[in-house]
């Protein structure tokens, strides 16, 4: 599956990973051959310079954790890109003690009919019984097909052979399967535009209010799958999206790619003509293996690894009431990249209940800006231990910094505020903020 868009990511890996050294060259080189091997998946050109903006950019600016090799931390942010390109993993809750109903829409050979009997299996095969209810009153002989289909995986299918209103089938079969866990029900979607394919959904849906609402794409029709997706997922914010027909689909890539930029979420992918041909959608397994997935599960285990050594390292020196002026700068650029002080502010407990006033925020941007000037005239030994800044010190220091002796006294207050803060609270509020930094 995705054959080709796997070489080319594997070999513009292979090729970085052989390089002597990693310059600003080899990274520019790299997202070269990303954004070929991207274009020719078809993915949409925007997109394609987004993401490969986006991962030259950290590429280049970010350290890896110490003893993470260069190259390796390059990897790993081409696959945290990817993947959180690709959305986040579908979760889909089956209730005890009723029937959750599983409606199926998409236009006329999409693969609706193959994905309901693929989904019934998969459901089957943990233990759910299921029924199919046939609601394609439209073409000839869709019976006859999911009849067959059902056969095959000993699934019963619901339908009436001459019957041209799909809503009431609909209604019947759900009644038919009263006591079964799940009824998927397969529609006509005989609708080629996505205003025509909307207006049969809304009919059937406000009969039956179906639990999940699933339109199905055809894979092999590539970046051609936003407007579909795009207008489902205005018209039904809480369903998800199947792609089908990933196996040999050239333009996978970019199918998937373009359903999720529109904000669904994909839940399932069809990867071939058998019912077994399906699997639950996890962008982060799925780029694994596009990347190779041993290799990354392992380069991913280390990294973590060193950055939590990294972290408790500096969290055990923060604690002890070591904080240095570097940490706080450290904090300062940390804010700087995450843009908007208030969004920072919101993330620390306590803030967010007590939203701070407007007047009060102004001009911290700026106030960041001097502080930094500041820590930056200041010596290293005058950072580690702040505690010798005299007052000859500090004139010397807002002399070079250009700010005012005030500025500089200011900021060492503050230093030592967020220094005690630190250490009451054993670097709890700290440890806080990291996290949510990082999950933001
Ligand atoms: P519907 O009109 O939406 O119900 O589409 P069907 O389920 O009848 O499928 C249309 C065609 O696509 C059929 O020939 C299927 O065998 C084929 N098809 C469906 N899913 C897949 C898939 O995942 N891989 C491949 N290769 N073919 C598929
Ligand atoms: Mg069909």
């Amino acid at each position: 599956m995705l054959d080709r868009l796997k070489e080319g990511l594997q070999s513009a890996i292979k090729k970085l990973i052989g390089a002597t050294t990693v310059d600003e060259a080899t990274v520019k080189e790299f997202v070269r051959d990303l954004q070929r091997t991207l274009l020719q998946a078809d993915v949409n050109v925007k997109q394609v310079l987004e993401i490969t903006s986006r991962i030259e950019k950290r590429a280049l600016q970010e350290a890896p954790p110490l003893g993470l090799p260069r190259k390796d931390h390059i990897v790993k942010i081409l696959y945290d890109e990817l993947s959180s390109t690709l959305g986040t993993e579908a979760k889909i809750e089956i209730p005890l003690g009723r029937t959750y109903t599983v409606l199926l829409l998409g236009i006329q050979g999409s693969g609706k009919t193959t994905i309901a009997a693929k989904l019934a299996r998969y459901f089957q095969k943990k233990g759910y019984r299921i029924g199919i209810v046939c609601a394609d009153t439209y073409r000839p002989g869709a019976l006859a097909q999911l009849t067959t289909l059902g056969k095959q995986i000993g699934v019963e299918v619901y339908g009436e052979e001459g019957s041209k209103d799909a809503t009431g089938i609909a209604e019947r079969g759900l009644k038919h399967f009263e006591g079964k866990n799940i009824v998927i029900i397969d529609t006509a979607g005989r609708h080629k535009e996505e205003k025509g394919l909307l207006e049969e959904m809304k009919e059937i849906a406000s009969k039956i209010t179906p639990d999940l609402t699933l339109l199905v794409v055809d894979g092999t029709i590539g970046q051609a799958c936003y407007p579909q997706s795009e207008a489902f997922h205005k018209a039904v914010p809480v369903g998800g999206i199947i792609i089908s027909k990933l196996d040999g689909a050239a333009k996978g890539g970019g199918a998937l790619a373009a359903a999720a930029a529109t904000g669904a979420k994909i839940f399932f992918i069809g990867t071939g003509e058998r019912v077994d041909d399906l699997e639950l959608f996890s962008p982060t397994r799925f780029v694994g293996r596009l990347l190779g997935l041993g290799d990354i599960k392992a380069l991913l285990e280390r990294a973590r690894e060193l950055e939590l050594e990294a972290d408790s390292k500096k969290m055990q020196r923060l604690m002890s009431g070591k904080m240095t002026i570097d940490d706080l700068y450290e904090q300062l650029e940390q804010m700087k990249k995450m843009g908007s002080i208030r969004k920072i502010l919101e993330l620390i407990p306590g803030f967010s209940q007590a939203p701070i006033p407007e007047e009060e925020l102004e001009g911290l941007d700026e106030k960041l800006d001097k502080w930094r000037s500041i820590i930056l005239s200041m010596t290293r030994e005058e950072r580690i231990n702040p505690d010798i800044m005299n007052a000859s010190r500090v004139r010397r220091v807002a002399r070079g910094s250009g700010t005012s002796e005030k500025d500089v006294k200011d900021l060492l207050t503050r230093y030592r505020q967020t220094k005690d803060l630190m250490k009451a609270s054993k670097g709890r509020a700290f440890r806080q903020l990291l996290k949510r930094l990082q999950q933001s």
